[in-house]
């Protein structure tokens, strides 16, 4: 059985208890949402924090609502499973609804917040394992060791981003809220994520996430998401997709995003593909608008080359990219998705 490493448990009341317990803690902390990311990583020695804070008694932290403006605004430690039931999410956004709904199995998604996931840390074969596992191999760059197993000689932890909420964030423009004990900023997700799998995302340790906003799409947006795992009951993506189309009221295409994960250490969006989509239109020409969602599919095959960084042969999820790139189009354009196996 693996056990905790011992640590001091911090269960503060308000945000500000819980800012300046981070801002005496410093590096040594770990916040505690849900705890389904980062027990296991404890557990595996990943991570070892002198200070555990925990998130579950800080009030207002959790919950979604309407802004003034129409925005979605959803509090960190928020539920998965809030998000993936909420009426007003589904119905604005539906890539972010059913993502939400695909994380893990139901216990986890009752327990795993919002925030937790856009912060889980990133996964790879060699590196989510026990101590004793990993000693056997050497350990590598991501802890206690100097190589990499997934790139010989590499120099950079190329560990897969797999937070399945992340890239439908992305396509919905969402901005996360992260707030300091002397300040809170605003932080576009699109500049969050960095491709490096030690640590992947522009936080500091002293910084906690608040709030995801997400700007409220116009009425003709449509969202899906597709994910590809071994059962489909709870395993983590071993390849996720994002689609976005905007459509005018005469349903033509205005506006396209795609967004894949499960990659390398950042998600990662598909050059040309708003281009490629701009002007089809979905309802009217079906014929016209499947071309431009193979062509798309061609340049996210190009694009998104997956490593053997997650378990299965990498090549077959390189495979799979253009089938899911343009099942998960086809299913946002026909108002439906998610697009996985069960
Ligand atoms: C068997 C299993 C299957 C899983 N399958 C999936 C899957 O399919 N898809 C998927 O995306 N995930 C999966 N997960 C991972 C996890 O359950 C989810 O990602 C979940 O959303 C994590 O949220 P949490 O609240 O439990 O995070 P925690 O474990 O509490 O935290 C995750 C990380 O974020 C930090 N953190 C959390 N909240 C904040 C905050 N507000 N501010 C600053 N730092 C914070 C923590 O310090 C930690 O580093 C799986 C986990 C397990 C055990
Ligand atoms: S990608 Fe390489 S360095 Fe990173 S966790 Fe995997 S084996 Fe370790």
């Amino acid at each position: 059985m693996l056990r905790l490493p011992s640590f001091r448990l911090e269960q503060p009341d308000t945000l500000p208890q819980a800012l300046a317990l981070l801002d005496q803690a410093g590096p040594e902390a770990a916040v505690l949402a849900g705890g389904t990311d980062l027990l296991p990583n404890m557990k595996h020695e990943l991570r070892r924090p002198s200070v555990v804070i925990a998130l579950s008694r800080v009030k207002g932290l959790t919950g979604i609502a309407e802004a003034a403006d129409g925005a979605i605004e959803i509090g960190a430690m928020t539920p998965l499973a809030e998000v993936a039931q909420s009426a007003l999410v589904a119905r604005a956004l539906p890539a972010l609804a059913q993502a939400a709904a695909l994380v893990a199995g139901p216990q986890l998604r009752q327990r795993g917040t919002l925030g937790g996931n856009v912060l889980l840390d990133t996964r790879c074969q060699y590196v989510n394992q026990s101590h004793f596992w990993r000693s056997a191999l050497g350990f590598c760059l991501k802890k206690d060791g100097t190589v990499c197993h997934v790139v010989a000689g590499g120099s950079r932890c190329v560990a897969a981003a797999s937070a399945d909420t992340v890239p439908a964030l992305m396509t919905l423009g969402a901005v996360l809220e992260v707030a300091r004990h002397d300040r809170t900023r605003q932080l576009p997700i699109d500049a969050f994520f960095v491709a490096d799998g030690i640590v992947n995302r522009r936080l500091e340790p002293t910084e906690l996430l608040t709030r995801v906003r997400v700007p409220r799409p116009a009425a003709g947006h449509r969202g899906a998401y597709g994910k590809l795992r071994e059962r489909g009951s709870i395993d983590f993506p071993l390849l996720g997709v994002a689609a976005r189309l905007d459509l005018s009221e005469a349903g033509v295409v205005e506006h396209a995003d795609l967004v894949l994960t499960s990659l390398a250490a950042a998600p990662r969006r598909v050059a040309g593909a708003a281009d490629a989509l701009r002007g089809s239109a979905p309802g009217h020409a079906p014929a016209e608008f499947e071309t431009a969602v193979r062509r798309v599919a061609e340049l996210a095959r190009r694009q998104c080359r997956p490593l053997p960084n997650l378990p299965g042969d990498h090549e077959w999820r390189g495979e799979m990219v253009p089938v899911y790139a343009r099942r998960t189009l086809l299913a946002a354009a026909a108002g439906q998705g998610p697009v996985h196996h069960v």
